[in-house]
Formats: C-alpha cells, structure tokens, sequence
C-alpha cells in the first residue's frame, strides 16, 4: 500500500538472504551441538589479544567513539605504509561499500562486477539507483577481458573480489596488469580484499601495490575473517586521499563503535593469532580437499577461507539434510550455482564432522 512512496528500484530489491540464529535453528531441530561452517568466519574465535582490549574499554561506553579513528588509523597506516588521510574505517566493509556507490554512482550509472561473486555488489547498486552489469566467470575465475569488454560510457565503478567469494580463485599480477592498462579514464575500480590475508601465492598482488595518487583504484579489507572479529564489525578502505576523502564527507562520525576501534587496533598486532588461523585454515583445507579427492568429488582449488563443492544434486537439498544433523552449510542457489555448496575450514574436529555427515547425505558408505 505505501508503493508510491518508494523508488522502483528499493521495491524491486532482492534482500541478502539472512540466516536464522544459531539459538533458534537448535530449537527447532531440537540438537544442542551444531556447527557453522556458512559465514566464512574464523574459527579460532576472536583474537585474545582484540578480547582484552575490550575489557579495557567497558568502562568507558558512555562516551562516543573517536570520531577520527585517530588511533587505529595510526595502526593501520603502520601495518600498510600508507597515510592516515589514505584511509577510511567502516562498520564492516560493507559500509565502505555503500559509502562508494553513495559518494560516486549517479541514478543510472553502471557498476561492473563478476558473477557469481559477494552478492551485495549488486544490492548496493540497486539500492544507490545504479545498474549492475555482472560479468558471468570464466571457469571459475573473474574474466577481466570480459569486464573490460562490458564497459560502456554509464560505467562508473568496477569492483574486483580478489580472491573471489565463492569460488577462492585469484587474479594474478599478469592479469591486474593487463586489465589496469585497458582500463579507460573516469572508472573507479573496487579491489575487495576481504580474503587476502589467507593468500600466500606471491603472484597474487595486493591492491597495495596499485595504490598511487594518480590512480583510480580503492582497496577493502576487514577485521571480520583472518582476525575473527564479524560480530564487532570492522572494515576499512585505503586508496588516494582525494578518493578517500570525498567517502568521507558522506561517512556518519561514529559509524565505528569503540569496542570496534580498540579490538581492530589491537588484532593488528595479533601476529601469533594471524599466524595460527592462516595454519588452521590451510591445513584444513588440505584436509577436506584430499577426502573430497579420494571420493571423487569435485571441487574449486581455493586461496581463501572456505571451498566451493560441486555437488551434482540440488544444492538445498544437500543443505536441508546436513543441517538436520547439526552440520550448518552455505547452499549456492542464490549465487547461480544451484548444485554447488560453500564450506569454510573449521577446527579439525568441526571439518572431520563435516566430512562424516557430507559423505552420509551423499550416499557414500563409511
Ligand atoms: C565477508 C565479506 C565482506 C564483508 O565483510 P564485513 O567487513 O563483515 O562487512 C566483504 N566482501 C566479501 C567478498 C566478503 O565475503
């Protein structure tokens, strides 16, 4: 009834498919042991080093955050070599997302990315009255010369997922190189690095490398995978202090709670518990993927925290069944893979679970 006081473009939106609870889903299915391997999070928990420096903050909660981040700027600008001016903190990078598409897409205006790929590109877009033009991949991997080719004078932003969420794959130095020499003038391009810190090919370049004042380009990262912080939610954008700057005359002042601002400074610094997921991750995606091997089950080799699995049966009813069983999944459906499903490495009793309860849902005797 209230169509007339809403733009098309808000009432024609897909929402981003939520999950229930944790709590909630247990009740229903009546089990008490669960796990969740569905979000990409990690699953050593929170950095301690992140959780003390809470602690020491709780006091304090009746003052408003730092509304020039000055602190963890001045950590952030240590841990990247670049100036405070260079960088923007958001509530999650998905703020930082919103902020670029508020502060540079017109109504109308273009906005190239891959699919399938992070499903808020699109959602962002959509709801800043921009068009998205998502390029299909090609075997698995972002097409470049496809995004080049998809250009068109309305094109204002191009945003790259390096390595790609949900399939892990990269875009190597090579690539960037070629496709930053094809780029034409006015394009912004968006490098999502939310899972850079789980990369160790070194023919992986970081956004880093790109950044000069000349150029075009704003990387993202966030404190909500390798440092295990989701819940706080942190993200921050580095890039040319002119770009950045104009991203933050739009930012709301205290967009990044203090509880935020104190664990992301201090996760930082949390080298052992960067060291320890990256090992956990690695290992236990060896793992998974050598039982995948030995099944025959297919599967896309992955630079991230989590593995894109062919199924070959409807990917939700893969999902419904393992979730009966207190194995929590991510079915590709709404990602244009209807007989794929997403895991992300867990501790090596949660992926060796996964593994029992995958292999009985497929059919396969113990
Ligand atoms: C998880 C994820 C993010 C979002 O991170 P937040 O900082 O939690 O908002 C961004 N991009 C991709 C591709 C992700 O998978």
């Amino acid at each position: 009834m209230f169509e007339a006081l809403v733009p098309e473009y808000i009432a024609t939106l897909a929402a981003y498919p939520p999950g229930k609870p944790l709590e909630e889903l247990e009740r229903e299915l009546g089990i008490t042991d669960s796990i969740k391997l569905a979000s990409n999070e990690n699953p050593l928990g929170p950095s301690p080093l992140a959780l003390q420096a809470i602690t020491k903050q709780l006091d304090k909660l009746h003052r408003y955050p730092d509304a020039s981040l000055y602190y963890l700027k001045q950590g952030l600008s240590r841990h990247l070599g670049l100036a405070p001016e260079q960088l923007i903190c958001g509530n999650g990078s998905d703020e930082i997302l919103e902020l670029l598409v508020r502060t540079f897409l017109l109504p109308g205006q273009e906005v190239i990315s891959a699919t399938p790929s992070f499903l808020m590109y699109g959602i962002l877009t959509q709801g800043a009255g921009g068009v998205f033009r998502p390029v299909p991949l090609k075997d698995f991997r972002i097409d470049l010369p496809g995004i080049i080719q998809a250009i068109t004078p309305k094109t204002r932003l191009i945003i790259i997922n390096n390595p790609n969420n949900p399939t892990g794959t990269v875009v190597r130095r090579r690539e960037w190189d070629d496709f930053l020499a094809a780029l034409p003038p006015g394009i912004l391009v968006v490098v999502d690095e939310a899972y850079i810190d789980f990369v160790d090919d070194p023919d992986v370049p970081h956004g880093l490398e790109y950044i000069g004042a000349d150029r075009p380009i704003i990387g993202l990262r966030t404190f909500s995978k390798a440092y295990g912080l989701a819940g706080l939610r942190v993200g921050y954008g580095y890039g040319p202090a002119a770009l950045i700057g104009y991203m933050d005359r739009l930012r709301s002042p205290f967009n990044v709670n203090s509880l935020a601002q104190a664990a992301a400074l201090a996760a930082l610094e949390d080298h052992d518990f960067l060291a320890r997921t990256r090992r956990l991750v690695k290992e236990g995606l060896d793992f998974i993927c050598r039982e995948l091997d030995r099944l025959g089950i297919a599967y896309i080799p992955s630079h991230a925290n989590f593995l894109l699995i062919r199924v070959e049966r409807p990917s939700g009813e893969v999902y419904d069944q393992m979730l009966r069983q207190g194995v929590i999944i991510r079915a590709m459906a709404s990602y244009q893979l209807p007989e794929y499903i997403r895991v992300n490495a867990g501790l090596p009793e949660e992926n060796q679970r996964f593994l029992r309860t995958f292999k009985k849902v497929m059919g396969f005797a113990d």
